[in-house]
């Protein structure tokens, strides 16, 4: 494997809260401790650039197996390398569910390696949220955290039942926030655009009473909880007393309800490409979200990637699938909102797309340490560039984004010491 030293750049490195002006060397996979380099080794100009290690994109839809028309495994990594992500947390719900050991690992031979992945298992068979899935076994086999994300884990008793076996596990229980009754049939956020454009909505209620009650069965039977794309203020609040009583409940936001809200229906009108789960909410929903992502109040930023064919996102509004194509707009969508309007530092920028996640499944990074594996991101924070999804890598192009200025443009990506993206190129 080739060695590399990357110079000129700034190593941005939250993991170790430390940000350097300093060479970087790879070798064998890994970051080399500093030392007078014998070996042959490629120079990497990287001015102006940063360095940061282990970009994580904690909430993936990748539909493999089962509908890859959506994406795969070569699409789903050719867009994370394209989008300076290195590791990924894949959602259960492909086509079967991924809910045995043996779903597990064939998700991990899957990935092939090209990308760092973090399974997902199904909490309940099927995702039918009526029986658990074979936890224990599925933790063996790699699983990282348990959701049955794309709906919520409604009975109560199984979501007590998930809690408390966290407690001994380790592993996080990721709910999506939906009240499968209060939000029946809502396509959009129930506000004013819906009821102009005639479209049944999903009260913020709908999200914000899972959330009270998952905070509460957590204080009973401990556990971590992950709050998946959290969407109202409603979801803070209770996520806020979470933190209040100590309770390692987390949180996670989306670029897209920290960049649009339901006003947005309005330009687009019919065409679902805003329809997206939860939905966009109105925009003091959207400002407290934000402000939750600056307090650190949230320290998780995810894409929620959840790609779609075109035709299928051509159909009827009520009638689309819901979902946005965001792993290629993560890096850009956190520089713009974080560093750019927020002004927070490098590091506490990019933690929600580092240290967060990893904290979430309580995984240890050492940072850009001798023996570290070099899963790194350089990025041109000064450049801005324009969201335009014809580029996309992934199969999913659907985005409200689209048109958007952002802020830092991911200039190399590389996982385990071989290059991901450079220059322009996906390399896997
Ligand atoms: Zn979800």
């Amino acid at each position: 494997m080739t060695a590399y030293r990357f110079t000129g750049g700034l190593m941005v490195d939250p993991f170790l809260n430390v940000m350097e002006r300093t060479d970087l060397q790879v070798r064998d996979g890994v970051v080399v401790s500093r030392q007078p380099g014998t070996a042959p080794e490629e120079i990497v100009r990287i001015d102006g650039c940063w360095v940061v290690p282990r970009i994580t994109d904690l909430h993936v839809h990748f539909r493999d197996p089962g509908q890859t028309w959506k994406e795969d495994w070569v699409s789903g990594v050719r867009a994370a390398a394209a989008g300076g992500v290195t590791t990924v947390g894949v959602m259960p719900n492909t086509v079967p569910v991924v809910d045995s050991p043996a779903a597990v690992s064939d998700q991990i031979a899957r990935a092939g390696g090209r990308v760092r992945v973090w399974p997902i298992g199904a909490l309940s068979r099927g995702s039918r949220g009526r029986e658990a899935a074979p936890w224990a076994a599925m933790q063996a086999a790699g699983a990282r955290a348990f959701s049955d994300d794309g709906r919520a884990l409604y009975d109560p008793a199984l979501m007590a039942a998930a809690l408390s076996w966290s407690r001994h596990s380790g592993l996080p229980v990721i709910q999506h926030l939906e009240d499968p009754i209060l939000a029946a049939g809502g396509v959009v956020h129930a506000g004013e655009p819906a009821r102009r454009l005639g479209l049944p909505g999903q009260p913020a209620a709908s999200e914000s009473v899972l959330a009270f009650r998952d905070v509460a069965l957590a204080a009973e039977y401990g556990g971590r909880l992950h709050l998946a794309h959290c969407s109202v203020p409603g979801t803070l609040q209770a996520l806020g007393w979470a933190r209040g009583q100590g309770l390692p409940v987390t949180g996670e936001a989306t670029p897209h309800h920290c960049l649009a809200s339901d006003e947005w229906l309005l330009r687009f009108g019919d065409d679902a490409v805003t329809k997206v789960n939860p939905p966009l909410r109105p925009q003091a929903a959207q400002e407290a979200v934000r402000a939750a992502l600056v307090s650190g109040l949230l320290t998780v930023f995810a894409s929620d990637h959840a790609p779609h064919s075109a035709a299928e996102k051509a159909a009827p509004y009520v009638a689309a699938p819901f979902g946005i194509s965001g792993i290629e707009t993560l890096i850009g969508a956190v520089l713009t909102l974080l560093w750019r309007d927020a002004r927070l530092s490098p590091l506490k920028a990019l933690a929600p797309v580092t240290v967060g996640p990893h904290q979430v499944v309580g995984e240890a990074f050492s940072g850009l340490v001798g023996g570290a594996p070099a899963d790194l991101t350089v990025i041109d924070p000064n450049a801005a560039w324009t969201v335009d999804p014809a580029r996309f890598y992934s199969q999913g192009r659907n985005t409200p984004l689209a048109g958007l200025r952002l802020q830092g443009r991911v200039v190399a990506t590389m996982v385990g010491g071989r290059f991901t993206f450079r220059d322009g190129e996906v390399l896997v």
